[in-house]
């Protein structure tokens, strides 16, 4: 018998939690990179190991719907970057988000959240959840007193998004924590655009982190996935029913993937960063552009918030255009190495116009008042070199009539 190491993990910087929690070659073989466990159920020795198996006295494993050892380690990664006690990953951000409403929300209560949230947030609260008995308040979180004007006695929850998508608004969240302590309410912040890399929401006092693992997690724009971190209770029990009963769960080959794609997080993050940065200071100095809205910007109204909460400002721009929504669109069809798609966080740079593409379908004084103008543009910026970038940007603005 070897003697079992024992390292304290936890003492390991971000970059070398992102290489080796959750990445421990395969005992069985030695294989570096440990298999894939692609199986959909399990057998046991006899029908007595099974019995205690699945009455929780032995670990083991039960059935694909439940956990698979390949999801584990992606878990096991997740929490220790995002310090959480616990994960428990789902087949998309959207999965995750409605197992933590689900497992939060009961017929008769409340829940606020965010006005300027993922367009699929939004349509769970409007949609799903209303038909259930569950009240909901769309408000501005950013203002505080706003928000403690919208909580009522049945309030069991407040969901945040910061940056906010896609006018890259800020929410406090040490000081939404503060009110939500004080009243019982659980705070879950969808921390999808800054990753564990920039922001911490647990250590500033929020109950639950959400993620579209799609995005920056995977960060290569071949998967859907997503995360919730929070404690352990919330994690085993809480979220239990909604994950045994509703299903959502994920693949074991979409888990390789993102644990994968997590080993380079913190340095794809760097080079996002560093780009945004450089395009945001370009397009602020550039005469077809109105307004360039980026945390990292002195001109963001919110840019000391940012400088507090985040240790990065992420590599996401909102930008307006002079000369409408002609110009929103014209400027996206010039653009040569830049690609014109939804979705964010990807090591390409993205492109997309909310008002002739996800938003198109609003009403436009609705899409207005929400902040998505006519000429409203969202660049993710990917993590290609800045100047091929900021060259590709130049041309297609220096293209515009304004
Ligand atoms: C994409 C996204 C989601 C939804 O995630 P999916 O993986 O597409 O289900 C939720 N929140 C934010 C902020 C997102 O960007």
């Amino acid at each position: 018998m070897t003697e079992e190491k024992q390292i304290d993990k936890s003492k390991w910087g971000f970059y070398t939690k992102s290489v080796h929690v959750g990445s421990e070659p395969c005992p069985a073989t030695g294989a570096l990179v440990a298999p894939i466990y692609q199986t959909s159920t399990y057998t046991y020795e006899n029908t007595t190991e099974a019995g205690q198996i699945f009455s929780g006295e032995k670990f083991g494993y039960l059935y694909g719907r439940d956990h698979s050892p390949t999801e584990y380690q992606l878990e096991e990664k997740i929490a220790a970057l995002e310090g959480g006690e616990a994960c428990k990953t789902f087949a998309s951000g959207m999965a995750a988000i409605s197992a933590v409403a689900l497992a939060i929300l009961n017929q008769g209560d409340h829940v606020i959240c965010s006005d300027v949230v993922y367009g699929g947030t939004y349509g769970l609260f409007e949609k799903i959840f209303n038909k259930y008995g569950v009240e909901h308040t769309f408000v501005d979180t950013s203002d505080l007193e706003k928000l403690e004007a919208a909580i009522k006695n049945n309030t069991k929850m407040i969901h945040i998004e910061t940056p906010a998508n896609p006018t890259l608004r800020l929410t406090d969240i040490k000081k939404v924590s503060e009110i939500c302590k004080s009243k019982g309410i659980k705070l879950v912040v969808d921390n999808t655009f800054m990753t564990p890399y920039f922001q911490r929401p647990l250590d500033l006092g929020a109950d639950i982190v959400v993620h579209s693992c799609t995005k920056y997690m995977g960060g290569h724009g071949d998967l859907i996935a997503g995360a919730v971190i929070a404690d352990e209770d919330f994690i085993k029990n809480g979220l239990h029913e909604p994950v045994t009963k509703i299903g959502g769960l994920i693949s074991p080959f979409t888990c390789f993937l993102v644990k994968r794609g997590l080993q380079t997080l913190g340095l794809r993050m760097n080079q996002h960063n560093k780009n945004a940065l450089e395009i945001a200071k370009f397009l602020e100095s550039h005469p077809a552009v109105e307004k360039t809205i980026y945390p990292g910007l002195k001109s963001h109204p919110q840019h000391e918030l940012a400088k507090q909460q985040m240790t990065g400002f992420g590599g996401l721009i909102s930008c307006e255009l002079k000369g409408g929504l002609k110009n929103g669109q014209a400027f996206c069809d010039n653009l040569e190495l830049i690609s014109l798609a939804v979705s964010l966080g990807d090591v390409g740079t993205l492109v997309q116009h909310p008002a002739s593409m996800t938003h198109k379908s609003l009403p436009r004084e609705e899409r207005i008042s929400s902040g998505i103008t006519d000429s409203l543009i969202r660049i993710s910026c990917g993590v290609e070199d800045t100047k091929d970038l900021i060259d590709d940007i130049k041309q297609a603005l220096d293209k515009l009539e304004i």
